[in-house]
Parts: structure tokens; C-alpha cells; sequence
């Protein structure tokens, strides 16, 4: 079966990755690069530290293609000394957790990726796929040339179908990348109200904004620093204190009928993977085996 999977960043690679190792002819469309440069991952959601659904089943699978990624590039494109969160209670009594003081726990199964590094990873991991650097403007181009089309586009699904906006709901997100403080050293991701986590070069990422509101997709720096800086202020020194760098931006996906991600027919051919909303890392690997289940059955 030929397939053609479309969107090269965490869920399309991982896809395109399954499906050729289970011997469909794969070629993988991508346009645009990753612009946020660390995600975080762990399986906790709310303000009483609970597991998210099917949180340990995909962390272990987001796991699983990390590992591919790092083995393929000879190198770590993680941190995986956990994630400090702060000002939270815990629930229960999760042994994933180690309470550091008051309100403060580390998430022992945290992870902080380089987002630009683990994609490079799965490329090169994927040596039957065929990678071809193409914006797709319609289905139909694609439907008469494969077997099967699998959309992994996160928000550029909304130009490819015609009930993007009654099913899916965007967000829009901005981080900061500044030089910290002297004196302060970060040398693990922090959750608080907002995320600080370490680059590679010594710079921070200061995240993340939810904007359901928004004049421009484009990074807006006096709208990032009006939401951050009270967030930061509850956890960091002053936002004033850091050398800002950078403003990113970028959009979530949310589906309207589910907090969850979800797999759906389009066409005949054709299906939609998305609605990763802030948990793109934790379930697009889950979610990439679910796929090729759907795609073995169909
Ligand atoms: C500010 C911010 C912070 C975030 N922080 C985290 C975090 O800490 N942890 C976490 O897990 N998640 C985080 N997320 C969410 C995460 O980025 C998403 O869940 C994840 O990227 C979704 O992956 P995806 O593969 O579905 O889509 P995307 O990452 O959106 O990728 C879609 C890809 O398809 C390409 N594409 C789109 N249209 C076309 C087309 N027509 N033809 C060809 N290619 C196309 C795009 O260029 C892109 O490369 C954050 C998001 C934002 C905006």
C-alpha cells in the first residue's frame, strides 16, 4: 500500500516512521519547521496532580520514539532529570512523584525535548520513508496518487478540510527565549504558573501563553510579556531581570467534542490526525500506533 502522510513534525513523523517499518511504501510531506524549541513531557494534568488518560501508556510510547530518534543521531535530544512543579497538591500517592518541600514535587518521568533535535532524529531514523519538501494545497491531489492520506498538520488542517472551525478550536501560544538573571541556574524544566526550561546554549524558555484571542498569527511580544510577566513573578525573578531574545508563536489544536487527540476518517482515503492541544510529545506516539492499527484494518 502506498501512503502518503502529510506534516512533518511530532505526529507525521512518528506515523510515517510505524507504518514503513510495518512495510507500506511512505512518503512523507512536510512544509515548515518546528518553531518552539523544548516541549515538556509528563503524564500529570490539573491542579491536583492526577494522570491524564492513558498517561503512563504514552509517555512510555513517546519514550519508545525518543529513543529511536536519539539512537539514529548518536546523541541525547532530551533532558531527562524530570520536571520540577511547583504550587501544586498532589492528589494521591504517585510513586512517579517526590515531594521537595511544601507545594513542590518532581515528576520523576519528566522530560524536556529539544523539539528540533528529536524531529531531525526520527528523519534519520527513517531511511525507507521518502521525505519531499511540498506544501499539499488539497486532498485531491493526493487521493488519486495513494491508498491512503494521513493529515498529521496541526492547525493547516484548517485549510485542507471544509469543517475545520465546527470541529476544532485553535489556540494561539507564545514563548520567550531570554538570557537569565546572573545567579540564576536552570538546569531542569519548572512548571509553575507558566514553564521556565533550559536551552542548549545556556538561554531559557519562558512559556507559554493561551490565547483564544489574538489579532495576528505572528509572535506579538507586547501581548506575550503582558500574560507571562505576572506568571513569571509568581515563580522567577521579575521578567525585567531577563534579557529577552525572541518571541515565538505557534497554535494548538483543540478538538471541540474531546479533550483527548483524535483519528478521523475524512474520505474513503483520507484521515485526520489531531487535537493534541499543549500534549503533543505525551501522545503522538500513542497515537501514531492507533494509527497504524486504523490504517492495517482499513
Ligand atoms: C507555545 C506552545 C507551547 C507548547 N508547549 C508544549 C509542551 O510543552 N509540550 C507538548 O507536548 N506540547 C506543547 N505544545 C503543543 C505541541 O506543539 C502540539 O501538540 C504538537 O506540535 C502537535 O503536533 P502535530 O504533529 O499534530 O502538529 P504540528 O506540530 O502543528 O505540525 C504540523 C506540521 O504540518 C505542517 N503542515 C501544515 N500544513 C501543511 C500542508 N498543507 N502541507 C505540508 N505540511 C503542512 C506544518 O508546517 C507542521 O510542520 C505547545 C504548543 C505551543 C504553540
Amino acid at each position: 500500500m502506498h501512503v502518503a502522510v502529510v506534516g512533518g513534525s511530532l505526529s507525521g513523523v512518528a506515523t510515517a516512521y510505524l507504518l514503513n517499518k510495518e512495510g507500506f511504501s511512505v512518503d512523507l510531506f512536510s512544509h515548515g519547521t518546528m518553531k518552539i524549541p523544548v516541549g515538556l513531557c509528563h503524564p500529570f494534568t490539573g491542579r491536583e496532580a492526577k494522570i491524564i488518560r492513558d498517561g503512563y501508556q504514552a509517555i512510555e510510547k513517546a519514550k519508545e520514539f525518543i529513543t529511536v530518534s536519539e539512537r539514529a543521531l548518536g546523541r541525547k535530544v532530551t533532558l531527562q532529570n524530570g520536571i520540577e512543579r511547583r504550587g501544586w497538591h498532589a492528589a494521591g500517592d504517585f510513586k512517579d512523584l517526590l515531594s521537595l518541600n511544601n507545594q513542590s514535587y518532581l515528576i520523576k518521568s519528566g522530560m524536556t525535548v529539544y523539539l528540533s533535535e528529536y524531529l531531525e532524529g526520527m528523519r534519520r531514523a527513517s531511511k525507507g520513508v521518502t521525505f519531499i519538501n511540498q506544501k499539499i494545497r488539497s486532498i485531491d491531489e493526493l487521493e488519486s496518487n495513494y491508498d491512503r492520506v494521513i493529515l498529521c498538520v496541526g492547525a493547516g488542517l484548517k485549510y485542507l478540510i471544509n469543517d475545520f472551525d465546527q470541529r476544532y478550536h485553535l489556540v494561539k501560544g507564545q514563548v520567550l527565549i531570554c538570557h537569565p538573571p546572573k545567579g540564576l541556574t536552570i538546569d531542569r524544566s519548572i512548571i509553575a504558573k507558566g514553564h521556565i526550561s533550559p536551552l542548549r546554549d545556556g538561554r531559557v524558555q519562558i512559556g507559554s501563553t493561551y490565547e483564544h484571542t489574538y489579532l495576528t498569527k505572528d509572535p506579538d511580544i507586547d501581548v506575550c510579556v503582558r500574560l507571562l510577566a505576572p506568571k513569571v513573578e509568581s515563580y522567577l525573578p521579575s521578567l525585567d531581570q531577563f534579557k529577552i531574545d525572541q518571541v515565538l508563536a505557534g497554535f494548538r489544536v483543540s478538538d471541540r467534542k474531546s479533550r483527548f487527540p483524535s483519528i478521523r476518517r475524512i474520505t474513503e482515503k483520507t484521515y485526520a490526525m489531531t487535537g493534541f492541544r499543549s500534549r503533543g510529545i505525551l501522545y503522538h506516539g500513542f497515537f501514531a500506533y492507533k494509527m497504524k492499527e486504523e490504517i492495517c484494518e482499513s
